[in-house]
C-alpha cells in the first residue's frame, strides 16, 4: 500500500513536471494582455464624469482583447482599441479633440512594433479621420518615421484612409474649453528668458481633462506594440507638436524590454524622452516595469511637468504611474480570459 502510495505521488509530481516543462515550451510564461490610458483626469473626479470616459475604454479594451484571442498580433490589437477611443467624443483624440489657439483641430499619433521597431507617425493633421491609422501607414509604406501637417493629411489621402472636415471633430465641451483656456491664458506662450513662468503655466494652471489616449499590448508570440493619439493641449499654438507622434517620448516599444504610452504635458515628456526612458531603466536598472515607469515619471514630475505612463514588459508585468499629487491617470487592462477593468483614476 505504501509502495502503492508514494508510486501514486512520484507520478503526479513527474507531471507536474512534465506539464511546466511543456508549456514553457509553447511559450505559455505569459497571458497575452492589453492595457490602455485615457489620459489624466482632475483629482476631485466624481463618478458620472469617470464613466464618460471609463465606458469607451471598456469597449476599446474588449476590442483589443478579441485580437489577441483570435491570435492575433499586438499591433492589430493596438490599433483596433485606439480607433474606438478617437471614434469617442469624450476623449481628446479624433472626434472630441480639444482646440490649438487658432480654433484648428490638429492632430497627433504615432505605433511603435516591439518586434521590428518600425514605427510610424504623424502630427498636425487636420483631416485624417483616425490618425493612429494615418501613422501606421507612415511605418508599413513609407521609409520615414513621422510626418506633419498637410504631407500627412495628403499621404492618407492618396492611400485610401477615410478622410474628414475640421467641423467633424468639433465639440462644444472642447470650444468651451478652449474659450476659457484663452480667458485664463493658459498654455500661452511666456517670454523665451521667462522659464520660471513657463514651467508656473504647466504646473499650475494646466487643464486636468485632456483624454489623449495609448495602447500596449502583447501578444501569444511574445510581440509588443505601443500606440498613442491625441489633439494635444488646449490652446497649444497652432503647429505645436507633442510628445504623442514622437517615438521615445510618447510610445515606444521593444521586444526585449517594454511597450510604453504617455500622457500628460508633452513639451516636458520630449525633453525627458520618457518612454524611452521606461525602456532603458528596465534595460540597465533591474528589468522592474513599475520602478522603470516611475523613474520616468519623477523626472517628468522634476522639470514640473505631470502626466501619467503605462507600460508592459516583455514577460507581461504592468507598470502604471502618475503624478499622483497633481492629477489621476485613466487606466485599463484587459488579459485574454480575464474581465477588461478599468481602474479609478486617482489616488492608489
Ligand atoms: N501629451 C499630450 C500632448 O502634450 C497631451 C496629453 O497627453 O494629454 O500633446
Amino acid at each position: 500500500m505504501k509502495f502503492f502510495s508514494l508510486t501514486k505521488t512520484a507520478m503526479i509530481a513527474a507531471s507536474i513536471v512534465a506539464l511546466s516543462f511543456l508549456s514553457l515550451n509553447a511559450g505559455e510564461k505569459f497571458t497575452p494582455l492589453i492595457v490602455i490610458h485615457g489620459g489624466t483626469s482632475k483629482l476631485d473626479l466624481s463618478q458620472d464624469e469617470f464613466m464618460l470616459r471609463a465606458e469607451p475604454m471598456k469597449k476599446a479594451l474588449k476590442a483589443g482583447q478579441a485580437v489577441l484571442e483570435k491570435g492575433g498580433t499586438a499591433m492589430d490589437a493596438v490599433t483596433a482599441a485606439i480607433i474606438i477611443l478617437e471614434d469617442d467624443p469624450n476623449l481628446n483624440a479624433g472626434k472630441g479633440a480639444v482646440f490649438t489657439s487658432d480654433g484648428f483641430n490638429e492632430l497627433d499619433a504615432s505605433i511603435m512594433d516591439g518586434a521590428t521597431k518600425k514605427a510610424g507617425g504623424v502630427a498636425m493633421s487636420r483631416h485624417i479621420k483616425n490618425p493612429i491609422l494615418g501613422a501606421r501607414l507612415v511605418m508599413e509604406k513609407t521609409w520615414h518615421t513621422l510626418i506633419a501637417g498637410e504631407g500627412a493629411d495628403k499621404l492618407a489621402k492618396a492611400n485610401g484612409l477615410e478622410m474628414v472636415e475640421q467641423e467633424y471633430y468639433f465639440t462644444q465641451k472642447r470650444y468651451d474649453q478652449l474659450k476659457k483656456a484663452k480667458e485664463k491664458q493658459q498654455l500661452m506662450l511666456m517670454k523665451d528668458d521667462d522659464k520660471s513662468n513657463k514651467l508656473a503655466a504647466l504646473k499650475d494652471k494646466a487643464e486636468p481633462y485632456l483624454g489623449t489616449v495609448g495602447a500596449i499590448a502583447l501578444d501569444k508570440n511574445g510581440n509588443l506594440a505601443a500606440a498613442t493619439s491625441t489633439g494635444g493641449m488646449t490652446n497649444k499654438m497652432t503647429g505645436r507638436i507633442g510628445d504623442s507622434p514622437i517615438i521615445g517620448s510618447g510610445t515606444y516599444a521593444d521586444n526585449d524590454s517594454v511597450a510604453v504610452s504617455c500622457t500628460g504635458t508633452g513639451d516636458i515628456y520630449m525633453r525627458v524622452n520618457a518612454a524611452h526612458e521606461v525602456s532603458a531603466h528596465y534595460k540597465y536598472a533591474g528589468g522592474d516595469v513599475q520602478k522603470a515607469a516611475e523613474n520616468a515619471i519623477k523626472q517628468v514630475d522634476a522639470l514640473g511637468g505631470s502626466g501619467g505612463i503605462i507600460s508592459i514588459d516583455k514577460n507581461g508585468k504592468i507598470g502604471f504611474a502618475w503624478t499622483k499629487h497633481k492629477l489621476g491617470m485613466y487606466h485599463g487592462e484587459a488579459k485574454v480570459g480575464s474581465e477588461p477593468i478599468v481602474h479609478w483614476p486617482v489616488g492608489k
